[in-house]
């Protein structure tokens, strides 16, 4: 039996999808969620700033219009976008 470590939430337990009666997928904020998230590149932890969603947005890898989540951090210009339609966070550089 593997630990449970291994099982990988895509949204780092930020969002959870929402049933919505066969409706686009949507995302909304989990009630537990860390205050970090890895840096996809080098793994160091980035601090989180502001947490929003659902918010209707076009993914940027899957082009699918969604109600997904966006996530910011502190010192950090980049966003990550959890999809629900890839079911994978998303990032994005800083504008
Ligand atoms: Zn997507």
């Amino acid at each position: 039996m593997p630990p449970i470590d291994t099982v990988l939430d895509p949204y780092f337990g930020l969002f959870i999808a929402a049933a919505n009666d066969g409706a686009a997928p949507s995302l909304v904020r989990s009630s537990a969620r860390p205050t970090s998230l890895p840096d996809p590149e080098t793994g160091r932890p980035l601090r989180i700033a502001t947490i929003e969603g659902p918010a209707r947005a076009i993914c940027p890898s899957c082009a699918a219009s969604a109600e997904g989540g966006f996530v910011s951090f502190v010192g950090d210009l980049r966003l990550a976008y959890a999809c629900p339609s890839c079911e994978r966070l998303v990032w994005l550089p800083g504008a």
